[in-house]
């Protein structure tokens, strides 16, 4: 038998980011994944934004989560010796001229202004169709998530703490936390909506959002200074290219791209680009998203070894890693010391 502190299953961007800080608690563990279809995590552009586009509101404490996770990603760049997270601003497209006036008005009565660092006026931009104007915003970006994993799983290869399969639920003890011939103190499961077919935690309120991408390639724009942002986002890439997205559909949970979902994107991106661009590539994914559009963490009711950290729904690149940390400071000490980090969460949801 071999024996760990813990079993983490999934290596989407919980498993990972909850992975990376029990290991530097001093715990050993085995990180247990298979390459599934439509994961969020490989699909995901890695976006990461303080605003609601929508409302012009800060995010879900979004003055907490946006410098811990600009900090811990840094962090983890030079444990893993690569670089996987751009600091680069938004910049929101105006529809007309009275959403720009909503955003002026948001701008100057609330807290907002902390994360806008400026309006711009219409038509600055070359490739832009802004007859309303923009609007910036400062600090945001993207992780580039993939590069994040793979290296990640990397470096859980080289400490012999990965194990590439789908993990056999006829094959595990949860009394007892064992999986074959691995015996645990904890087993985490961290694998996105596939929590749904868990029999431990299938009762957890996950409403699967499928969400579908495209590449593009813009001849004119070699790499733009910006994310932009208008119902769609276009992400750069370098070399030209572009990611656009995404589509939100709660039908599906395949990694199809349906014929709807890449009209929307072009619709979208239309409306707003003004440049030619060539279509490179698509995907899709599912998101691991919650009802009430909170995180799931926490241990099991009635089995405590078994516990789960789910439900990352859109925004998880800027949520996971004070969630994680936090998480694992709450399983190593035992303690229900932060926000929705704790059991009674997870509790709710069971009958
Ligand atoms: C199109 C799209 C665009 C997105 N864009 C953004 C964005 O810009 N910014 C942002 O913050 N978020 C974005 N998201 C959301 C983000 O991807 C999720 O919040 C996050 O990736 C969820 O991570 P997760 O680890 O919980 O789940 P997942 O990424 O789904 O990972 C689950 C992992 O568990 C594994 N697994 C599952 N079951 C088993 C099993 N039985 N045995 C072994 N392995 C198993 C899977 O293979 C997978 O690797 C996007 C999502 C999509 C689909």
């Amino acid at each position: 038998m071999k024996s760990v502190d813990y079993i983490i299953v999934g290596q989407g961007l919980a498993g990972t980011l909850l992975a990376h800080d029990l290991i530097e608690k001093g715990h050993k563990l085995v990180v247990i994944d298979k390459d599934m279809k439509a994961s969020a995590s490989k699909v995901a552009a890695g976006l990461f934004n303080p605003v609601s586009m929508k409302r012009c509101i800060p995010t879900w404490n979004a003055s907490v989560f946006l410098p811990f996770a600009i900090e811990r990603y840094q962090q983890l760049e030079k444990k893993l010796d690569t670089s996987f997270l751009n600091l680069t601003p938004v910049l929101k497209v105006f529809s007309n001229n009275e959403v720009s006036k909503q955003w002026k008005v948001q701008y100057s009565n609330t807290d907002i202004n902390q994360y806008i660092t400026a309006f711009n006026k219409e038509e600055k931009f070359s490739y832009l169709k802004d007859s309303s104007g923009t609007a910036q915003i400062d600090p945001a970006g993207n992780l580039e998530v993939n590069k994040f994993l793979s290296s990640s799983r990397e470096y859980f290869e080289s400490i012999d703490s990965y194990i590439n399969e789908v993990f056999d639920y006829k094959e595990f003890n949860p009394e007892t936390a064992t999986y074959k011939n691995i015996v645990s103190q904890r087993v985490i499961f961290c694998e996105g909506f596939r929590v749904l077919q868990n029999p431990f935690f299938d009762f957890l309120p996950i409403r699967p959002t499928k969400g579908e991408v495209m590449k593009i390639r813009i001849p004119s724009q070699e790499k733009l200074d910006y994310i932009l942002s208008a119902g769609i986002y276009v992400l750069p890439l370098g070399s030209y290219e572009y990611i656009v997205g995404a589509t939100y559909n709660h039908k599906d949970m395949d990694d199809v791209v349906s014929e709807s979902g890449l009209s929307f994107l072009i619709e979208g991106l239309n409306k707003i680009l003004k440049a030619d661009y060539e279509l490179i590539d698509t995907n899709a994914g599912v998101r691991p998203t919650v009802k009430d559009r909170k995180p799931l963490l926490g241990l099991h009711p009635l089995l405590p070894k078994l516990g789960v950290f789910n439900g990352l729904g859109t925004r998880g690149v800027l949520i996971g890693p004070w969630l994680s940390t936090q998480f694992c400071t709450n399983l190593t000490t035992n303690t229900n010391n932060g926000l929705l980090a704790d059991n009674e969460r997870v509790n709710k949801f069971f009958c």
